[in-house]
């Protein structure tokens, strides 16, 4: 019998697919109805509360106000009806680990009554704080597990929501999350921390341009979520996607994505069907879905919704991985979030369109059409600039993991060089101004033009650039460089601070000028700017080895992979921005960059395991099965007074061996002594692991070129990624 029977049925099974849900129609109930059905919104909220409670409540939701804890009570039991009636039974304070995963602990709405029956409680005390039991959770040497107090807070600005399941419902409450002692834990408290701030910071650039009535100012996040599908069946015929979520071992298809006629091709029924589902189940949660399409490679899909508030948004990007992963199981499907499941297959990332806004001024990052806007556009469009350039360490750190070290730099992704594509137009107003400057005679008037001589901007300032980390496109900054798997937390939390401490500089310097002397500072501000960082602009190719001479004479950052990366963290840079306005502590900070490391060796650590089995049990017997069948053939020949060709035997013995080999090598690895820091530990991982990983991989790859197929017992990249 062949070995390959997990496989030979996981084929059959994926090509036997038959819904077993009917599908998914807006039909009966129309989007518009479903949309935010299960959300405790300020539209229930309005028919709920009392009028004075509402008011104060939507005061901090809109405004950042100081939450009035005394409306608490009434919140909460409005909130309790509410999910009741929905059917809720349990309620539970979401919070943000820094796992990059979501946390949930559910509690009942009974309490015994002590008469043997009973109520259903849920008092504002329990709605503003909860106490999970804090111990499992990584605080990076933060605190030790027997200090295991952790508290969670209520978040107003994030509405609670109903979370179905068909084993029960549950009401969700977004919470930050602190220690005992209170130290952040997670990465929505900072980031609420950081958006004050910079609604502070730009309040000031804009009353500088003399706006009067001046709305909460809010960072705005976008993401696109790149994924893969497969069909469920393959998933689990393959250990290495079940345990690491990315192949470990696969040779190259035939046929990839080279003809490109994957990339916005029509979208596969069983797909469609899936992301129907998806959509309906994050509209109830008014999650505003909007575009979805195929992606480059074959089996590869985006999903993106219009952008919100940046804490709403990254709250709700939890959920998007979370309803992806989980519808996709109805449709007999898996969803792979990894960064490169397939290697030679093009990676996914999580494009983070970012920009700041408000409801009086508008999108603040969009150029206008006025002159007078411009202005106000180009020195906050200067402060995005000098802060990319500053702190490139930091974004290049903030996106670093096991998994994007695959793709970052890996000609598909934009490289590990941060740097900024402006467009042209954009680049040449900049240029402009930094020739501008130099005119003395001219000075005078091209300074009110700085501004006013500036051309008119177009709302699309130059082409687009798919190879650049940090592009600008035309409204909006879009950071390409996150990873499809993590949390846009760290990488949004990043932007707010360091824009916050851009544009609190810029805003300095031109209080201190004055009225009059606006248009000059901003000149000379801005060319200032370009003088120093103008580095960090680059419009090409950021795909090609030119630009990694270049951005090495420019003297740009090339951190290649996470264990260069992740010390930013801690720089000098990173701790001067992150104490000033009190959003995290050089020790919170420390932590941060502790459980990057320590993440990265458990990944690196459960491959090499993964690996290691795979080799061994898989693998290997495959091969000398195939060995065993040639060497039977051969002996046959020979007796039959034939001379054998022994060439494939001798290759397939030679590979079988290799394989070994390299078996060995990643166990001896493996194997090693205390590293002292969990930094050094990492660095072994990269040093010695992963190249002996690769080891094994080159030898397993190339006897699946060998093996006879029927004896081949994993599911090939061709089988996972044309099969539908
Ligand atoms: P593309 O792939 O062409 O860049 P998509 O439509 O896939 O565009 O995604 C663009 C994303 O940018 C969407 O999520 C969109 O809501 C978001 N976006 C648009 N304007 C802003 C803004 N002002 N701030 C943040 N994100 C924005
Ligand atoms: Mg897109």
């Amino acid at each position: 019998m062949s070995s390959s029977i997990s496989r030979l049925q996981a084929i059959t099974a994926a090509s036997n697919f038959k819904p077993s849900a009917a599908p998914v129609t807006f039909r009966e109930t129309f989007a518009t109805e479903l949309y935010g059905s299960n959300v405790f919104s300020p539209t229930v909220m309005k028919d709920r509360l009392p009028k004075s409670i509402y008011k104060s409540v939507m005061q901090t939701i809109e405004s950042g106000a100081k939450l009035d804890a005394t409306v608490a009570d009434v919140v909460a039991s409005a909130m309790k009806d509410w999910a009741i009636e929905k059917g809720a039974t349990h309620y539970s304070h979401v919070f943000y680990p820094l796992t990059g995963i979501s946390a949930e602990k559910h509690d009942s709405f009974l309490s015994p009554d002590g008469l043997g029956s009973a109520i259903t409680e849920f008092s504002g005390k329990t709605l503003i704080q909860g106490e999970p039991d804090a111990s499992s959770f990584p605080s990076g040497g933060l605190r030790s597990t027997f200090e295991a107090r952790g508290y969670t807070a209520w978040d107003v600005t994030s509405p609670a929501y109903i979370l179905e399941n068909p084993n029960g419902t549950t009401l969700c409450i977004p919470t930050a999350f602190v220690s005992w002692t209170g130290d952040v834990l997670d990465s929505k408290t900072p980031l609420l921390r950081a958006m004050q701030v910079l609604d502070q910071q730009v309040r000031r650039v804009l009353k500088l341009f003399g706006h009067e009535k001046i709305a909460h100012i809010s960072s705005t996040g976008g993401p696109e979520q790149e994924y893969f599908l497969i069909d469920r069946n393959f998933f689990y015929a393959r250990p290495d996607l079940l345990n690491a979520g990315r192949t470990l071992f696969g040779a190259k298809p035939p046929k990839g994505q080279e003809f490109e006629d994957h990339y916005f091709g029509a979208i596969p029924e069983r797909v469609l069907a899936f992301m129907l589902d998806v959509e309906r189940e994050l509209f109830k949660l008014g999650i505003p879905i909007k575009t979805r399409h195929n992606e480059v490679a074959p089996g590869q899909f985006e999903v993106a919704p219009v952008y919100e508030s940046s804490n709403l948004a990254a709250d709700h990007q939890q959920l998007v991985m979370t309803f992806l992963r989980s519808v996709a199981e109805k449709y007999g499907l898996a969803c792979l979030l990894a960064e490169k499941p397939f290697a030679g297959v093009n990676g996914s990332g999580k494009h983070l369109n970012f920009s700041l806004g408000n409801a009086t001024q508008g999108n603040l990052l969009d150029p206008g059409d006025t002159p007078h806007a411009n202005a106000q556009f180009l020195v906050l469009c200067g402060a995005v600039i000098r802060a990319v350039s500053l702190h490139a360490k930091l974004l290049r750190a903030v996106v670093a993991g096991a998994g994007n070290d695959h793709r970052l730099g890996a000609n598909e992704a934009p490289p590990a060089i941060i740097s900024i594509f402006l467009g042209d137009q954009l680049t040449d107003v900049f240029e402009q101004i930094k020739a501008g400057g130099a005119k003395s005679s001219k000075a005078k008037s091209s300074l009110n033009v700085g501004v006013d001589v500036l051309p008119t901007l177009p709302k699309d300032a130059g082409d687009r650039n798919r190879t650049s980390p940090f592009a600008f496109t035309g409204n909006r900054f879009e950071f390409r460089a996150v990873g499809s798997s993590q949390s846009i937390g760290a990488s949004i939390l990043t932007l707010n601070v360091i824009i916050a401490e851009s544009v609190d500089f810029l805003a300095t310097e031109l209080e201190k000028a004055g009225p009059d002397k606006l248009n000059e500072t901003i000149q000379q501000l801005l060319k200032d700017i370009i003088d120093e960082h103008g580095s960090v602009i680059f419009n090409g190719n950021g795909y090609c080895a030119e630009w990694h001479e270049e951005a090495e004479k420019r003297g740009l950052p090339n951190l290649k992979t996470t264990i260069e990366a992740l010390p930013a963290y801690t720089s000098p840079s990173t701790i001067a921005a992150f104490e000033k306005y009190g959003i995290l502590t050089a020790r919170e900070l420390e932590s941060r960059r502790e459980i990057a490391y320590e993440h990265y060796v458990k990944s690196v650590n459960v491959e090499a395991n993964t690996i290691i089995e795979m080799a061994k049990t898989i693998i290997y017997p495959a091969a000398m099965r195939y060995q065993s069948e040639l060497a039977d053939t051969a002996a046959k020949l020979k007796a039959a007074g034939l001379q054998p060709d022994t060439t494939v035997l001798e290759q397939v013995t030679s590979m079988a061996k290799d394989l070994l080999a390299g078996v060995s090598k990643v166990e001896s690895a493996l194997n090693h002594g205390e590293n002292g820091s969990v930094e050094r530990h990492a660095r072994h991982f990269k040093e010695a692991v992963l190249p002996a990983m690769q080891e094994v991989r080159t030898a397993a790859d190339a006897l699946e070129g060998m093996v006879a197929d029927d004896l081949w017992p994993l599911p090939t990249y061709q089988e996972m990624l044309f099969i539908r």
